[in-house]
């Protein structure tokens, strides 16, 4: 067995650990491969050991990927996790399955234009800063149901839920805290009356915790292709 096709079952080992603990069923928190920086040669490892869902964080990057994989292997989904600038959107829509990053309503509503008819609906959770970083992309809590509101209302779009991204941190109790809160921030959506299922938090470091507090997706780079080195420029201007 490669390294790849370990380091997936040593994730799924510790996805089924954490659930036997608290009791939770391993078949209801998804394992997305974090696959940015990473070519198709990877991928397909990933793909040989069962691995059907990857994450992309730069547009061009991924787009590359998916249509490399789009003729044999139509069953791959593909999840844009990374930060999105509006003169992308379309290209996004046109290729994704998910987008997890929707920080503002402006750039829902235009995957919502460019989501081509032919296609199922693009998969939607809203971005949060939990932990209240001033340079980071995500809605603030405060503005979580009011552009959760009206997203749900767009054509071509399903709001699934929710994702975060928390300052890292090592001490256990403290990895949990930002997943509680938007935790929470979920479950009040839901008692407004939206049919979201989708916690997106935890990746390599802090999954246990994520799934302590209910995540039903991590996002797991390095646990599962290792160290990323950023040697070319990205397409992002
Ligand atoms: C890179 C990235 C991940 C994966 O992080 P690892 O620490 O490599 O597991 C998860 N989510 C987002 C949004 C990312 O950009």
């Amino acid at each position: 067995m490669n390294d790849i096709c370990l380091n997936l079952q040593n994730i799924q080992n510790r996805i089924a650990q954490v659930c036997k603990k608290i009791n939770r069923s391993v078949h209801d928190v998804q394992l997305l491969a974090v696959s940015k920086t990473f070519g198709p040669d990877a991928i397909a490892q990933a793909v040989t050991a069962g691995q059907r869902t990857f994450g992309e964080n730069y547009v061009a990057e991924a787009v590359t990927k998916i249509q490399h994989f789009s003729a044999h292997r139509p069953e791959l989904h593909w999840h844009m996790i990374g930060s999105i600038q509006s003169n992308k959107t379309k290209t996004i829509a046109q290729h994704f399955q998910w987008v997890h990053s929707v920080d503002r309503l402006k750039i829902a509503q235009k995957l919502s234009t460019y989501r081509p008819e032919l296609l199922p609906d693009l998969q939607i959770c809203l971005e949060v800063n939990v932990s209240n970083e001033a340079n980071k992309g995500g809605l603030a809590p405060d503005e979580v149901k009011p552009v959760a509101l009206e997203v749900a209302r767009l054509p071509r779009l399903q709001l699934r839920g929710l994702m975060c991204i928390p300052q890292p941190a090592v001490d256990f109790e403290v990895q949990r805290k930002p997943f509680a809160l938007l935790r929470e921030l979920f479950l009040d959506l839901q008692r407004a009356g939206l049919p979201l299922d989708t916690l997106s938090m935890g990746m390599s470091d802090d999954l246990e915790a994520a799934i302590c507090e209910g995540a039903t997706i991590i996002r797991v780079g390095r646990g599962i292709f290792g160290a990323r080195h950023y040697g070319k420029p990205h397409d992002e201007t």
